[in-house]
């Protein structure tokens, strides 16, 4: 299930795009290369990337200004790693950086090793996800060579997208995951799809669940999102009420 991860290189000098883009593939990623602002956001527009590279000084508007619109107005780009690429290297220039939202700073002129450290790192810290192997969280089992989930061993039907959405939820299992987010790394590309979407498919996913008695598993937290959890607090399926003073108990983290 292992899948080449895309970097949107945004970058208007053409000799050290073309350096980047050629390290980049050179080792295992996917680069789309956008000369300023208005090509990348055509690129996002088109396929959200896993990680952006992001050049300070671009023609039009700024690699600051995208990236504080990228991280705080687009639900799309709001949690693709950002790293931000500038000749600039003064601490207050780094600090305005990272307040923008960027992951990592790297300063011109760099190493294409040090680059590539950096982008690994990022990608080590953002997404900690298994590829392929069985997962278990309570008395649920999933197997994604086989495509067969089991929860105490009685078999669980699932359609194509309950799966890859119980994938994701299981392999982040305690964590509160955002309907925005969800559809971003369920549902990929298709993120015109209404958030509500994501409540469909959840239903859908305690339904096929609920069958087996598994149902709980799947935690609605009022103004945050869903969890996925070993422990639901009962074995009935979490009413609005439930979940809300839940919330009060133990604060959600939301990835
Ligand atoms: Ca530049």
């Amino acid at each position: 299930m292992k899948t080449t991860p895309s970097v949107l290189v945004v970058e208007d000098e053409a000799a050290i795009a073309e350096l980047i883009v050629i390290n980049l593939r050179h080792h295992g990623f996917c680069p789309i290369w956008a000369e300023d602002g208005v090509a990348a956001q055509r690129e996002i527009d088109a396929a959200v990337p896993d990680l952006i590279l992001l050049d300070w000084m671009l023609p039009g508007e700024t690699g600051l200004t995208l990236a504080k619109r990228w991280r705080t107005q687009q639900a799309r780009t709001k949690n693709v790693p950002l790293i931000m690429l500038t000749a600039r290297g003064g601490e207050s220039d780094r600090v305005s950086g990272l307040d923008a939202g960027a992951d990592d700073y790297v300063v011109k002129p760099f190493s294409t090793k040090e680059l590539l450290a950096r982008i690994r790192a990022v990608f080590r810290r953002r997404t900690p996800e298994s590829h392929g192997e069985k997962l278990f969280i309570g008395d649920l089992n999933l197997d994604p060579e086989t495509y067969r989930v089991s929860y105490k061993t009685i078999p669980v039907k699932l359609g194509p997208t309950e799966f890859k959405l119980l994938h994701y939820l299981m392999g982040h299992a305690e964590c509160v995951h955002s309907r925005g987010r969800l559809l971003d790394k369920v549902w990929g590309d298709h993120v015109y799809i209404d958030e509500r979407t994501v409540d469909v498919h959840i239903k859908r996913l305690r339904e096929s669940l609920g069958r087996a008695g598994g149902a709980a598993m799947i935690e609605t937290v009022r103004g945050a999102g869903y969890r996925l959890t070993a422990t639901p607090e009962g074995t009935m399926v979490p009413t609005d009420y439930q979940a809300q003073r839940r919330t009060h108990t133990r604060p959600p983290l939301v990835y």
